[in-house]
């Protein structure tokens, strides 16, 4: 089997800028990576996908915050401050303020629509088993809003083309960012046809403060939305317990379609932003329990990857998440010695609870937790 990978260049423009966390020279770093460890012939191949269109972003925004958004990209590079002051905050955080021009970050996260349409219809049309999206993982974007370094929801657009476009009943989406994704959990808050998981660090100790166990979903959509926000220090074995007590039971009686997994290298504990402690091992745990339950439910799989705040660990942890899910036989080494703090995963106790916890309130809506 061939793993279809979707890539383009441009995304390196996906940039905000000297001294903001996120660089776009990620997507520059990594396709490099990927193709110095593993051969592209028979393995897999990438594929370019074409940006989206007004009408695709019209799927997961308002026209309104579309036409704001465009307009403040524009004025911006030809240096009109005006627009940043007067309405900027009405529909974006700071901290989707590009530091200098933004150059072409707009139409880099169309491009990111673009890949997860194309994505959709590899898996729905062409019957792909996985297809890897390298970019975006944008889940703090909203209709109306962006924040968090997100401008347009990629993953709710995977989603909801497959629902609308292909009409799919049942969508897993699996959110493994060390962030919990709360533009996508606001977009299928009531819907029962999307199935939204999230495993994150405490949202009491990070951005963007929401993704409380007891979060699980509104009027029919009840029991559709599983947070499990994990304890500061959260290592593999945590990981692991989460996965194989939450996610794998959950999984099985859902029975998705797809699975949309996203999130990239900020649970690792070296990461810049977050206070987890997940090793490089542990994303290629991940990726292979995500791949089994994927045979098992005789689903597809689309994975998007983008997040990470220490370019050091960021190859390396992305290449062992899609040798995971991809089955490639690669050994990933971990770039940074393991402190003694992260050499065993000390608050292993602490998830068990969380995870009774988790369990507990959704007890009434899934069988294999009563
Ligand atoms: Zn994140």
């Amino acid at each position: 089997m061939t793993v279809s990978i979707l890539y383009r260049e441009e995304l390196r423009e996906y940039d905000f800028g000297l001294g903001h966390p996120f660089r776009g020279d990620r997507y520059e770093i990594f396709p490099r990576v990927l193709k110095e460890q593993i051969a592209e012939d028979g393995k897999f191949h990438f594929v370019v996908a074409d940006t989206c269109s007004e009408e695709d972003l019209r799927l997961i925004c308002s026209q309104e915050y579309i036409d704001f958004t465009r307009e403040y990209f524009r004025a911006a590079n030809a240096g009109e401050t005006f627009v940043r002051s007067m309405d900027f905050p009405k529909y974006h955080s700071l901290d989707n303020l590009p530091r200098g021009k933004p150059g072409k970050l707009e139409e880099a996260a169309r491009m990111m629509i673009g890949q997860v349409k194309k994505a959709a219809e590899l898996v729905a049309e062409g019957g792909e088993e996985i297809v890897i999206c390298i970019g975006g993982n944008l889940h703090h974007a909203k209709p109306n809003y962006g924040e968090g370094f997100c401008i347009y929801n990629d993953n709710a657009f995977a989603a909801k083309h497959l629902l609308d476009e292909y009409g799919l009943e049942r969508i897993m989406v699996l959110d493994t960012d060390a962030h919990q994704g709360n533009g996508t959990c606001e977009y299928f808050y009531t819907d029962p046809r999307v199935l939204f998981v999230d495993l994150h660090q405490d949202p009491t100790t990070l951005y963007p403060g929401v993704g409380f166990a007891n979060d699980i979903g509104q009027g029919e959509g009840k029991g559709f939305t599983i947070n499990v926000p994990m304890p500061v220090y959260a290592g593999i074995d945590s990981y692991r317990m989460a996965l194989e007590q939450v996610v794998e039971p959950v999984t099985r009686e859902f029975r998705p379609q797809v699975i949309i997994r996203n999130g990239g290298s900020d649970p690792h504990f070296a990461d810049g932003l977050t206070n987890l402690g997940l090793p490089v091992a542990g994303f290629k745990m991940i990726g292979e329990k995500i791949r089994s339950l994927t045979h098992e439910c005789g689903c597809s799989e689309i994975d998007i990857i983008g997040s990470g705040y220490n370019i050091q660990v960021l190859p390396s942890a992305w290449l062992a998440l899609i040798s995971g899910v991809a089955g490639f036989d690669v050994e990933v080494e971990e770039p940074i010695s393991i402190p003694a703090r992260f050499a065993e995963d000390s608050v292993a106790d602490d998830t068990a609870k969380v995870v009774q916890r988790v369990r507990g309130y959704l007890k009434d809506y899934w069988t294999c937790f009563s």
